[in-house]
This record gives structure tokens, sequence and C-alpha cells, in this order.
């Protein structure tokens, strides 16, 4: 990383764009957790998301790109570099070729609203997961045994000094909670998805169904968590067992280190009670496995993603 007397200077001759400094990440993160970034920036459409991107390659200065932060645990130390936003949000619909082209910061509620709206079906079981389209394809997020992956049929990414290149769903090799994004550095842009004609009560009333039964299981709205904290374990033969079950044998519940504790109404979140910090998390995360890898010989791997301070998608 080059010395910057001010890197902000530099970015704003490079985009004609202001950087923000010393912004809370705790105020950009669902956990509610996370000290300052060195510099912070949103970004409202595609141009700029492109803009910031290649200024900090071009400068070789550390950048991390968020959508929403329904899935990150950010650093008690903040994060040496550049915090991109990313709220570039957009739908055009192809009704005609069973499609529509999404914007990456496009959030899946309103992903959702407005395919139902448009009559278009397939999109429902996203209804209820928090964070953006960028944010559900880089995880592969999904829900009541679908996941976004199976709906992609094209990703157009950044990467490089700024290339853009469309990915084919064959090129992320979507698995259970995961995409190839997760391991090149590529800033997704837009994402093709697949939909199909529908009757709108049916889609309505699928939401309303995955709604009641999330309400059931999740914590409320207002309690800082990033969702579920483990994956659940896949066996060799393909079966999934849920990391909440095996949390619970193992004794998770009412497990607490400092403010962070496991949520009593499933033992897969981990929740914030209020000031508790990432290092409170970490290690309430590394009992939470040693516990299960005690009882079970099963190593439970993280699905929230810890953002270190030095993180960088340069
Ligand atoms: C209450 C609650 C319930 C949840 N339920 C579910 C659920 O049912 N199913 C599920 O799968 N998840 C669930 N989650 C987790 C979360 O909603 C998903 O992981 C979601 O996809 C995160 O999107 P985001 O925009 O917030 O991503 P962020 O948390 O902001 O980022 C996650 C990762 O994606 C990367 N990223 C984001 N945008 C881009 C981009 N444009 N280009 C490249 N990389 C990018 C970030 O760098 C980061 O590494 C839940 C979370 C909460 C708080």
């Amino acid at each position: 990383m080059k010395e910057f007397q001010d890197f902000s200077q530099v970015f704003f001759e490079e985009t004609g764009l202001s950087l923000s400094s010393r912004v809370p990440l705790a105020d950009y993160s669902s956990f509610r957790i996370g000290g300052p970034a060195d510099y912070f920036i949103e970004v409202h459409d595609l141009t700029e998301l492109a803009a910031a991107v290649k200024a900090a390659r071009k400068y070789n200065f550390p950048f991390y790109v968020i959508g929403g932060g329904y899935n990150l645990l950010f650093d008690d130390a903040g994060y040496r570099g550049l915090v991109i936003r990313n709220s570039a949000s957009g739908l055009q619909f192809r009704p005609e070729e069973g499609s529509l082209e999404v914007a990456s910061g496009t959030h899946l509620s309103e992903l959702v609203g407005q395919t139902i709206q448009e009559g278009l079906a397939g999109l429902e079981f996203l209804a209820g997961i928090p964070g953006t389209v960028g944010g559900a394809v880089f995880g592969n997020a999904g829900a009541f045994g679908q996941a976004i992956g199976d709906r992609v049929l094209a990703v157009t990414v950044l990467y490089g000094e700024g290339q853009e290149q469309t990915l084919c769903p064959e090129e992320l090799h979507f698995e259970y909670r995961y995409s190839s994004l997760k391991k090149d550095h590529k800033i997704i842009l837009r994402a093709t998805l697949k939909v199909e004609p529908g009757s709108r009560p049916e889609m309505l009333k699928k939401v309303e169904d995955y709604l009641n039964q999330r309400a059931r299981k999740h914590p409320p709205g207002q309690v800082p968590c990033a969702g579920s904290y483990f994956k659940n374990p896949v066996l060799p033969g393909g079966c999934k067992i849920p990391a909440g079950q095996l949390l619970e044998q193992a004794g998770a519940r009412g497990m607490r280190v400092g403010q962070a504790s496991v949520y009593p109404g499933h033992c897969n979140f981990i929740i914030n009670l209020g000031g508790a910090t990432a290092r409170q998390v970490l290690t309430l995360a590394a009992e939470l496995k040693e516990k299960v890898w005690q009882t079970t010989g099963i190593r439970l791997e993280e699905e929230v993603i810890f953002v270190p301070a030095d993180a960088s998608m340069l």
C-alpha cells in the first residue's frame, strides 16, 4: 500500500466523488459491531461503483465492497483502507426472455417485491433474506431448499484494472453458501436471473408463508446479529445437519462471552446484547465450535464473514 497524505484528495481527482473518513463500521453492519474505516463511500449507481473500485486498484489502495452488511463481522479496529457500500439499485425485466437484469446493490426485498408486481415468479424464496443481490450472489444466499445460484443465468463482474466480464453459472461454481467469487476478488456489477410467469396471489401466499416461518425461527429484526453464524454441515452422502441442532445438543444454550450471546430461540445465532466486540463474538464462536467438535467430531464452518482491519479486495 502506498502512503498517502490524504487518499480522499487523490480519489476525488480520479472520480469526482467525495470520501468520508473515520466512519464507524458498526453503523453499516447488522451486528452493530466494528471500529472506524479510514475511508468510506456509499455509491448509488454502477458507474460510481466501477469508478471507486478502479481508483482504489489504480493506486493499490486497500478496499472492501459491502452490500447491506447483513453477513459481516467487522473488526474492532475498523478497516485500514476504503470501504465501498454498494447501493446501486435497478431492475430491468425481460419477460419475453424469461429473465430480469438487476444491479448488484438492489435489496432482495425490492427485487422480490417488484418481480411479483410484474407477475414473474421464481424468486419468492428470497423474501425475508436481508441484503443486496451482490451479497446474495457472492455467498449463494438461500432458504427453504433454494438458493439464488439456481436462478442465475449470468453475472457481470469487474476485475483487474477495471475490465468487465460476464460469467455463466458454471464459472461461478455455486454450492451451498459458496460461489467462486469468494476466492477471486471480482466485484459483482449485475446479475441476470431466470423468472417465469406466475400468479400474483399464489406468489404473495408463498411469500407470506416464508415470512411466517422465518419469524418463528429468527431473532426479531431489531436484534443485532448477522444471520446463522455457522453453515449446516454437509455429510459425505450430501445430507445437511442443522448446525443449530448440533449446537443445542452440545450445550450452547445460554453461552455468552461479554455482550456476545447465543440467541435463546435458536442456537445458531450469535447476538449482540449491546456493546459486544468482535473479539467477544469470535471467542464465543471458537468456544461453540470446540463444544460441537468435542461432542460430535464435526467441525462447524463459519457462514458469517469476519473482515479483519487489513482485509483487501485488491
Ligand atoms: C436476520 C438475518 C437472517 C438471515 N437469513 C439468511 C437466510 O435465510 N439465508 C441466507 O443465505 N443468508 C441469510 N442471512 C445472511 C445475509 O442476509 C446474506 O448473506 C446476504 O446475502 C448478505 O447480503 P449483504 O448485501 O448484506 O452482503 P454483505 O454482508 O454486505 O457482504 C457479504 C459478502 O459479500 C461481499 N459482497 C457484497 N456485495 C458485493 C459485490 N457487489 N461484489 C463482490 N462482493 C460483494 C462482501 O464483500 C462480503 O464478503 C441472514 C442475515 C440476517 C441478519
